[in-house]
């Protein structure tokens, strides 16, 4: 078989020299979709979701970090297998709810929530409420909910990127140690169940060392305030932040492994300060949709700009994908009626927006592309279509999910109607 990128879902395949996601030809998808198109391989979704669940103890939970790729379908298959959903706004409570999510197994974020929120927070009376600002611990009361985390700062540095860590001193998420003392105080006052504390590092880490530290501060935190409060933490939700592999190269750890070593931490550090184990819940996002999606782009102008840059232009680009820009993340990419074809050259894949920064990979190796081309780019599942946008008044792509050889859509493309019912005429 001809070498193919590690970076594609599991469905993945070459037949005749082309690709094939979910027993379909990408170019078949193309045409019955039209592109851009984003293809979510439900045999990854599945396997990933159930690495998570197989590698918790029973009694933990793994809620799907709806941000992610906030979708009804997705939601509904990951409710299926047990799973819950962490949300951090009116609107992904509402996904989460619309894909049968029971309220028990949903968690709600935020570092700014509004009346709205925690009142449908209690009304659809969730599991769990976080709390991440001293007057959360009020308001959350008034608005009549029940159980709280605290969402504690340990004041670690993760090796990402700047904008995807959180748990740094200065972070705008979480209380100070010191204020998350006082929160649990008040919260118990205040007659809120303050079930445990929730710490969340950052995103996109490829190894399980932060989140070891991670766990290893919290149990000392998790003692301070035994000392402090006669009060110790019965869940411990030790947040997202797994990583994905972008391009053939990168590693990232394997689901169970990750999981494995940070619950071996957890036990230890629990037992050195003799603490009773607690409930673990974790909040996963990209780790558990991101590898599962392939977008697909049509490709039109190729222009050679100068010596050393030849553009090749997509129908898509920072609307459907702003991470590079925002993260400056490298993609893979195959054309996908010549997977394994030599390269015969460099080139710039860019979009079709009125911004130069709009460039999707900056120079890689393909096998001279031409219009006309289908442009596979992999890994694209997480915080992509979910960050996009209508800049220049392109609607936004289609969404199918694909399994033996049938392709179901879960998001319809957008229109240019869809863009103009939202204009007044003035
Ligand atoms: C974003 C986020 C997650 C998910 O992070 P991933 O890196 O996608 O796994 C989990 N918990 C919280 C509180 C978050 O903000």
């Amino acid at each position: 078989m001809r070498r193919m990128l590690d970076v594609l879902p599991e469905s993945a395949e070459v037949r005749d020299g082309a690709l094939a996601v979910g027993g379909l030809a990408a170019n078949e998808l193309a045409d019955r979709f039209g592109t851009p198109l984003v293809v979510y391989c439900e045999q990854t979704l599945r396997s990933d979701a159930r690495a998570y669940v197989d590698a918790a103890p029973a009694d933990a939970l793994v809620a799907y970090s709806v941000k992610a790729f906030p979708n009804v379908a997705l939601i509904r298959l990951f409710a299926g297998l047990g799973l819950g959903a962490d949300v951090s706004t009116l609107g992904e409570l509402a996904y989460a709810l619309r894909g049968g999510m029971t309220a028990d197994r949903i968690v709600v974020h935020g570092n700014n929530k509004s009346d709205d929120e925690l009142r449908a927070a209690a009304e659809a009376d969730v599991g769990l409420l976080v709390i991440d600002a001293a007057d959360d611990v009020p308001r959350a009361a008034a608005a009549g909910v029940r159980s709280v985390l605290v969402r504690v700062t340990p004041g670690i540095d993760v090796d990402t990127h700047p904008a995807i860590g959180t748990g740094y001193t200065g972070s705008k998420f979480g209380l100070p140690p010191d204020d998350a003392i006082e929160a649990i105080r008040r919260a118990r006052e205040v007659g809120l169940e303050a079930r445990g504390l929730h710490l969340h590092l950052g995103s996109q880490l490829l190894d399980a060392q932060a989140p070891r530290m991670g766990v290893d501060w919290l149990a000392g935190f998790a003692a301070e305030c035994r000392a402090a409060l006669e009060w110790t933490p019965a869940v411990v939700d030790v947040g997202g932040g797994l990583g994905i592999a972008h391009v053939d190269g990168e590693r990232a750890p394997a689901i169970g492994d990750f999981v494995g070593a940070l619950l071996a931490r957890l036990q230890h550090a629990w037992r050195l300060h003799d603490l009773p184990p607690p409930r673990v819940l974790f909040e996963p996002g990209r780790s558990l949709v991101g590898r599962a999606a392939v977008t697909l782009y049509r490709v039109g102008v190729v222009k050679r700009a100068s010596e050393s840059t030849t553009y090749v232009a997509v129908d898509g680009g920072m609307s459907d994908n702003p991470r590079p820009q925002l993260y400056g993340v490298r993609h893979a990419a195959v054309v996908t009626s010549r997977v394994g074809a030599e390269a015969d050259g460099q080139y710039t894949v860019c979009g079709k927006h009125c911004e130069s920064g709009d460039v999707l990979i900056e120079r890689i190796g393909l096998p001279a592309p031409r219009r006309g081309d289908l442009l596979a780019v992999p890994a694209t599942g997480a915080y992509t279509l979910g960050m996009g946008s209508n800049y220049n008044g392109v609607p936004r792509p289609g969404v199918v999910l694909v399994s033996r050889g049938e392709a179901r859509v879960i998001r319809r493309r957008e229109t240019v109607d869809d863009l103009l019912a939202l204009e007044t005429n003035g």
